[in-house]
């Protein structure tokens, strides 16, 4: 053989270069978190092209999130020697499911009714639009809510169910209703000419499935599928990947079973048990060495997942340093935790825990719920620690956002009705619901979009007064922008905006971030947020910038709106050192040497829906996702709970997290807090804790008085008259060695992470009889409780 420079190979064990070199026929990698499946899968691609096995654009490769794809294709491109930028012309067709079937279905639209310039919407169009369809017929919405009969249309379509497959056992759904809202929606999308997001992959699975010649040229065309996450593939994605894989059958597929948490959205493990069906001959390959994560890491991992019943079963190892323990910290409420978690951040990242520095790009905040962000960004906001929210549409999802994107819409198809409804009034331009009612029956009437409808209605003296004229200038803004669309030009390359929403409109030849702006600012949008008094409207006009930012990375003003439609992530990709915030759900893939996992409580995770659950299918998802939290993390990994925590407006009573017990005691250090221990944390402890005793704790809530016992207790007082002697922060945090200490007296009292507070009432060997406070009399081993007062 002879030696050919294949620097892409470099590195990769056997495992991995038998699944990068088995090119033919189907492939399984099935492996753990972090043994290098998608860098195997990423050299496979560039190692198909090396061998000249397939041109670049007949290789297909799926990712889970827009960011993976992107990640995926610049390592493709700097493995394969040329620059990034190159992309596309010379590279594979990798994205996501949905960004992939945009792609195909925009070719064959006029199959299933559609134009090519199709919409697509989001969730609150789709809301809206079920809202209409249920009120036109007459259904009580509190009763029975869009977004219950949204669900039931979600489930259907990732079943890859059109209205006349949907089978007869879910005929009782949305009180009997289901399935014919279902066919009258889909209706409906087609008059509008739209696609919600779970239509792009069920019209094109019917597309392949009812045109033979079109699945054909596909099956011959895509000569390598590989797809990434594969454990996480619902029904629909999986006839999508089967069908065009039928061809050459030469798919690769990585997963990992302990990381499947999309069942909820219809993902269905069980697709990895059936590839060796699907696919007769398949080759599976598993890893088993991890190179992401230190021992400890990985065992804290483990030993969670071990809990979980329904698992294939894996071995995992790892040739990395021992490291730093999992730290384990409780925390009297979400603030504390937040607060404790900035400090830490920018301790670590100017290395005075003792540890080298890690700049803030890379350490991340996983958490369960996104309603957990905001406690972080509004910490982070008051300290100025730069942060990035990863993952979810947040940005996206803001109000002023999203009547922008509609201007956005507007101009680009003046017959996008959802969007000409969500601002024609916006801002106010006194046209009630009578009014815009008067717009959708002209529209009706002429058979014309709402656009039409108004114009007709102005035409025909249909609308009078002061509506009438502001009406009008809206429709000949819409007009006059749609012009412009067609005459824009791409911005120069880099284009500073300045100065942002300026007062003079400009001339005809504009970039589409000009145009951005003329529209923001001729429709009266800005002015609305300029002339709000509400604390947020800064906040808002600062976002609508950053919208205007983000078009300077796109061509077009239907580039971008493409885009945005098919982002799962805010993708502000800029080089600035922030930490990320993100779900556990959207770090999926990810690594970072720094991992913080707060929010470790019964009730937040696993969430109250896994608990409530009959049988243990929710807890067990939930139990993976403390697997892919535990195990993003390369070197360094905080679990945090808090007893307290202020749940949309409501503070709630906490308990730690049944999956804090199942972490391994031998791989955890528990650290002291601030808040709830009195613990040694240094000179911040006291400034915080004080600061926050006088400040918001005094909020008179009943769990609150509690904390008065913690602030009165001899051990609080003994630790404050130590840290005043003692002036300087220890360099590391302090952590409490549970194990070594055994002198236990009857009287003392004690923490235990699940159980609170307790005063030691026997003591038996190793064990101990505890009064808990909340928890009444347990007994417990003694080296699971620590001292209260340290
Ligand atoms: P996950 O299940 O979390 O998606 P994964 O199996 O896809 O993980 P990768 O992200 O591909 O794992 O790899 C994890 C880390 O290990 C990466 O930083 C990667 O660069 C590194 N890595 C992978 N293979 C090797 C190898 N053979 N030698 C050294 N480092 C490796
Ligand atoms: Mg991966």
């Amino acid at each position: 053989l002879a030696a050919r420079p294949m620097p892409y190979l470099d590195g990769l064990n056997p495992a991995q270069l038998e699944a990068v070199m088995t090119l033919d026929g189907p492939v399984l990698m099935l492996a753990g978190a972090g043994t290098g499946k998608t860098r195997a899968l990423t050299a496979r691609i560039v190692h198909l092209m090396a061998e000249r096995r397939a041109r670049a654009n007949e290789i297909l490769a799926v990712t889970f999130t827009n960011k993976a794809a992107r990640e995926m294709k610049d390592r493709v491109a700097r493995m394969m020697g040329h620059a990034a930028h190159a992309q596309d012309t010379g590279m594979p067709w990798m994205g996501t499911f949905h960004s992939l079937s945009v792609k195909i279905l925009r070719r064959h639209a006029e199959l299933v009714g559609l134009k090519p310039n199709f919409t697509i919407l989001d969730t609150d169009d789709q809301l809206r639009l079920l809202k209409q369809l249920i009120a036109a017929e007459n259904i009580d919405d509190k009763r029975w809510p869009a977004r219950m009969l949204a669900g039931f249309i979600d489930h259907w379509k990732n079943r890859a169910w059109t209205p006349g497959k949907v089978p007869s056992s879910e005929a009782g759904a949305y009180n009997n209703r289901g399935t014919e809202l279902y066919a009258q929606y889909q209706e409906r999308l087609r008059s509008l000419n739209a696609v919600d997001f779970g239509d792009l992959l069920l019209h094109c699975v019917t597309i392949f499935r009812a045109h033979g010649d079109v699945l054909a040229q596909y099956q011959r065309w895509f000569r390598y599928i590989l797809v990434d996450e594969y454990q996480d593939t619902n029904v629909a994605q999986y006839l999508w990947l089967r069908l065009l894989a039928q061809g050459h059958q030469n798919i690769c597929c990585v997963g990992d079973d302990d990381q499947s948490i999309y069942g909820w959205r219809g993902a269905e493990v069980g697709n990895i048990l059936k590839f060796e069906k699907d696919f007769p001959g398949a080759r599976v390959i598993r890893l088993e060495q991890n190179y992401r994560s230190t021992p400890h890491i990985l065992a804290a991992a483990s030993g969670v997942i071990a809990a979980n019943a329904a698992r294939l079963g894996k071995t995992l190892w790892t040739e990395a340093e021992e490291g730093e323990k999992v730290r384990l910290i409780g925390h009297w409420d979400g603030e504390e935790e937040a607060r404790w978690i900035g400090e830490e951040i920018e301790a670590i990242s100017r290395g005075t825990r003792g540890w080298d520095p890690v700049g803030l790009n890379r350490q991340a905040i996983l958490v369960r719920a996104s309603h957990q962000m905001r406690a972080f960004e509004d910490r982070f906001l008051t300290i100025g620690l730069p942060y990035r929210v990863i993952g979810g549409p947040r940005f996206y999802e803001r109000q002023e956002i999203r009547d922008a994107m509609a201007y956005f819409r507007l101009a680009v198809s003046p017959d996008d009705d959802l969007a000409f409804e969500r601002v024609v009034n916006t801002p106010k331009r006194g046209l009630g619901d009578k009014a815009v009612q008067r717009i959708q029956t002209e529209a009706r009437a002429v058979g014309m979009s709402l656009l039409e409808g108004a114009r007709s209605l102005l035409a025909g003296g249909g609308l009078t007064g002061k509506g009438a004229g502001q009406l009008r200038q809206f429709v000949e803004g819409v007009d006059r922008w749609h012009g412009a669309v067609a005459q824009t030009r791409p911005a120069p390359a880099e284009a500073v905006i300045e100065p942002m929403f300026p007062d003079t409109p400009a001339a005809n030849d504009l970039s589409h971030v000009r145009l951005a702006e003329v529209i923001l600012e001729e429709s009266g949008y800005v002015s609305m947020w300029q002339n709000d008094k509400t604390p947020e409207a800064e906040g808002r006009l600062e976002n609508l910038k950053e919208l205007v930012k983000a078009l300077e990375q796109f061509d077009s003003l239907q580039g971008f709106l493409e885009h945005v439609s098919l982002v799962m992530e805010n993708d502000s990709e800029d080089a600035a050192e922030k930490v990320s915030i993100m779900t556990l759900h959207a770090a999926k893939g990810l690594e970072f040497p720094v991992v913080f996992l707060p929010g470790w409580e019964d009730g937040l995770f696993p969430s109250q829906r896994s608990i409530d659950e009959s049988g243990l299918k929710g807890i067990e998802e939930e139990r993976r996702l403390a697997y892919v939290g535990i195990t993003r993390a390369e070197v360094l990994c905080t679990i945090s709970f808090a007893s307290n925590r202020r749940v949309y407006g409501q503070w709630q009573s906490q308990l730690p997290s049944r999956f804090i017990d199942e972490l391994p005691v031998a791989h955890v250090d528990v650290l002291t807090s601030p808040g709830l221990m009195g613990g040694g944390y240094g000179a911040a402890a006291p400034a915080g804790f004080g600061g926050g005793f006088g400040g918001g704790f005094g909020s008179g809530i009943e769990e609150r008085a509690t904390k008065a016992d913690v602030y009165n207790s001899p051990g609080w007082r003994r630790l404050q008259d130590r840290q005043a002697a003692r002036p300087a922060p220890k360099p590391r945090p302090q952590t409490i060695d549970i194990a070594a200490d055994g002198a236990w007296t009857v009287g003392d009292r004690v923490f235990h992470v699940k159980f609170g507070y307790g005063h030691i009432t026997g003591i038996e060997g190793d064990k101990l009889d505890i009064r808990f406070e909340k928890a009444g009399e347990k007994k417990i081993v003694s080296r699971f409780v620590m001292p209260a007062d340290v």
